[in-house]
Parts: C-alpha cells; structure tokens; sequence
C-alpha cells in the first residue's frame, strides 16, 4: 500500500506506525485520535498514578517530536464517524474542531480499543460516579480521591488497583464484588485469596457476593447549586456503604462501531483471524477492540499491552506482504500496592494446577497451570525471577510436568536450568 490510515493513537496504533516504519514502510502513516494527548501508557493510570507518584507528562508513548520526525501523521481530537470501501481501498469521514471531511486510503488498520462498562443502576449518572479509561479519567479520579469514603465497584484487575491506591492516598475503600472471590475471570483461586488478603491488610474492606443495587444521594443540595453528592452504595441486603465517590471497575466493552459499519462480523469484539484480519480478510483490526478466533477455533479476548503489540507486529507483517512471526506466548502484570502479579501464558481449559509458596517469603507464591501433563500458564505473585525463568521457557517451548515442580525448596530458576 501508499497509505495507511490507522483508526486509535495508543498502544496497539502506535506501535503499529513505528513498526512500519522499522520495516521500511516509506508511505503515508495517519494515525486518528478522538483523544487531546500524545499518545500515552494506559496502566500507570490505576497504579502510580494515582498516588500522585507519576507526573502525566512523563506517560507519553513516544515524545511529541517522535511523530514528525517519523513522519507519522497523529490527528489528535479527530473522530472517524464514517467508513466505506472503495474499489481501491477506504474512505474515512472525519470530525475535528474545523468540521468535517473525507479521506481516501489504501489500506485500514482498527485500532479503536475498548470503552470502560456503565454501571445500569438508577443513581450510576451522577458525575461523582467514576470510570477509568483514559488520562482525563484518571485526573478527575486524583481530584476526587480525597472527597470521603470512597467504594470501588468490581474486584476485577482496575478496581483492585484503583483501591490500593486511593487506600494509598489515605481514602476510606470498599471494594463491592458480586462474585464470591477477587478477579474470578481472571486467576485461579490461590492467587486471589492472597491478593484479598493483601487487600485486607492495606485497610480496603472487600464485600465479595454482594451485589450493589442504587448509587444514593445526600438530601441535600451542594453550595454551589450543583447535584446532590453521593451518599452511597445500597446493596441488595440493603445496607447502604457509605461514599462520596464510586468507581466502576466492571470491564471493558470493545469499540466495535466502525467494523459494524463496514459489515465485518462483530462477537464481543472484532472477529479477527490469526492474520489480524477481519471477516472481510482485507481489514486488520488490533488489540482491545478485537476478539481473535484461531484457526483452532479457540476464542481469545485479551486485554493488555502485550496483546496489542504483537497483534501490530502481526498486522505489520500482513501489510508488507510478509509472513507474521510466531506469537510469544502472551503475558500480563498488575501491581496492587506493594503486591505485584505477573501472569503468562493462558490458563483456561487446565486439568491441573501446582501451587508453590517461597518457604522463606509466604508472600511470594506460584501457581502453575498445566493441560495434558505440560506446562501452559503461570501466575507469578512477588516472583519476578520465577516469572521470567518461566516466561523464558514457555517462550523456548519448553512445557515440563507438573511433577517437576513438587519439591518447593528447590527454586523454579534451579528446576528449569
Ligand atoms: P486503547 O488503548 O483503548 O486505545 C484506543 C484509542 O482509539 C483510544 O484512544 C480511543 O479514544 C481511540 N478511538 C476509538 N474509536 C475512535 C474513533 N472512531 N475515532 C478516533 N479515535 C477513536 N494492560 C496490561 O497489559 N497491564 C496492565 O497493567 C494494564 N493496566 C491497565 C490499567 C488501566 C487503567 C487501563 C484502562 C488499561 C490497562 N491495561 C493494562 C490494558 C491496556 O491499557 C490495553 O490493553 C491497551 O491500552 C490496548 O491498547 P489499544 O491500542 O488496543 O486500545
């Protein structure tokens, strides 16, 4: 192609355009943006962040000047509200503050990520009711932090992070999870009882099976002639926890409009093949805005940084004509306070899982995961060496039983030398 128009500037996009211009790519790179900033990390914002340890400056992506000199075109508070095929490529209608206009290109790249989910309870549209997805979200929530009690709804990744730091920052947390254990979609359970008990030992109080039902506001209005503020959360026993700020932590929902708009099939995500591409098989769609089907069938929706960097390596070698590499085998971390999780490789479908706890250091735990007797998945809590040794074998291929591991005074560095 001459001209590659890229709809996202974050971490799948970006990516995208540097690779291509690594690899030789001399034509024209457009990334759209409906967001105001260089392109910036999206996890520091429910982590550092948050206890005012990161200056948002220091976030971006690449530096401003990156993209010029690259000559890569980053359209910031532009918004693609359109898109058509033509013979020869695509068509975007654009909107920015001089209005609108069309655009011809070559080829398409979605890289439209995913959207924080709403809460659907009477009272959830109170302006007091926080999500986090983006850096404006992550500056109203510093600026509301310290208004009072706040309750963080979701026990998934994000809320546990956002509690660990507002707790960090001398707020009063609750965490409300409807399920019976933290993250249930995703760690096994020895994982999570450690994390709740971390949780529980920075101060958070963690509500697990309770089900919040109505935000409830003050009787009374604000001075300054706004709403009502938040009074709490009632549950479905009817207890009211108190807050003055909720943060709703329920997941991600892909931005999917723009491949509806172009036909492609759309299933809790853009269905893309192992080539990136969409149902058409001429779109590439990348990262959190895609579900990928494998040409085993399997169906994965990841959500991480690491998912929309090698989707774009994936994506690049599609649109040069050359044959996509070999995934690594995919890997994620979050850091909750001092707790600090890593996790590689995907454990859904184990028969069987090993436990190990360091005997010195009962705050550094392992759980392996393994289908037919060989290892596939790793949940490393405090264990950053044990993640790398085993992120380095799963890598090289390497997948030992499960018996390997059963002597928990012999190290994971020593068993897999
Ligand atoms: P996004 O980052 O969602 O970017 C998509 C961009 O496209 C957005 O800027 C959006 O505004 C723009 N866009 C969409 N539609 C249009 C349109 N029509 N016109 C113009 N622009 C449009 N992952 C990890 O691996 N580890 C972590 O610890 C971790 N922590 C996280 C913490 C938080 C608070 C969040 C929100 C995410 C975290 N993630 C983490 C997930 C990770 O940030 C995402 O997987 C990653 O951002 C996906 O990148 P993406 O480029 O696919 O999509």
């Amino acid at each position: 192609p001459h001209s590659v128009a890229v709809v996202g500037a974050s971490h799948a996009a970006v990516h995208l355009a540097d690779r291509l211009r690594t690899d030789g790519f001399t034509g024209r790179i457009a990334l759209f943006t409906d967001e105001p900033h260089v392109p910036y990390h999206r996890p520091p914002l429910s982590k550092g962040l948050l206890k005012g340890a990161i200056d948002p400056s220091t976030l971006s992506l690449r530096a401003e000047s990156y993209f010029d000199d690259q000559h890569i075109e980053l359209h910031r508070r532009t918004r693609v509200t359109g898109v058509h095929r033509t013979n020869d490529g695509v068509v975007l209608d654009l909107s920015d503050e001089n209005g609108s206009r069309s655009e011809a290109f070559d080829r398409l790249v979605l890289a439209t990520g995913a959207r924080a989910r709403r809460l659907a309870l009477p009272g959830a549209d109170h302006p007091d009711v926080l999500v986090l997805r983006d850096l404006d979200d992550a500056d109203l929530l510093r600026e509301r932090a310290t208004a009072g009690p706040a309750v963080v709804i979701g026990g998934g990744f994000i809320g546990l992070e956002v509690a660990a730091g507002l707790r960090a920052a001398g707020s009063d947390v609750t965490v409300i999870e409807t399920a019976d254990r933290l993250l249930a979609r995703a760690v096994g359970t020895h994982t999570a009882a450690a994390l709740l008990n971390a949780h529980e030992s920075m101060g958070t109080v963690v509500l697990l099976g309770r089900r919040p039902v109505e935000i409830v506001r003050s009787d009374t209005d604000t001075d300054d002639g706004g709403p009502n503020r938040i009074r709490g959360v009632r549950l479905d026993d009817g207890v009211v926890v108190p807050a003055a700020t909720v943060i709703v932590g329920i997941g991600a929902e892909p931005r999917t409009e723009l491949g509806e708009m172009l036909g492609l099939e759309c299933d809790g995500g853009i269905v893309v093949d192992d080539n990136c591409l969409a149902s058409d098989g001429w779109t590439l769609a990348i990262g959190d805005c895609t579900i990928h089907v494998s040409a085993s069938g399997r169906r994965y929706r990841l959500e991480s940084v690491d998912n929309a960097t090698e989707q774009a390596n994936t994506a690049v070698a599609i649109l040069l004509g050359a044959e996509p590499a070999t995934r690594p085998t995919p890997w994620f971390w979050s850091d909750q306070g001092a707790q600090k999780l890593q996790i590689v490789g995907l454990s859904g479908g184990h028969s069987e899982v090993v436990h190990r706890t360091d005997p010195k250091r009962p705050d550094r735990q392992v759980s392996l995961y393994f289908s037919g007797g060989r290892l596939v998945a790793a949940e490393c809590l405090n264990s950053p060496a044990d993640f790398m040794t085993l992120r380095t074998a799963l890598n090289r291929g390497h997948r030992p039983p499960p018996e390997l591991f059963a002597d928990e005074s012999v190290p994971i560095k020593k068993l897999l030398a």
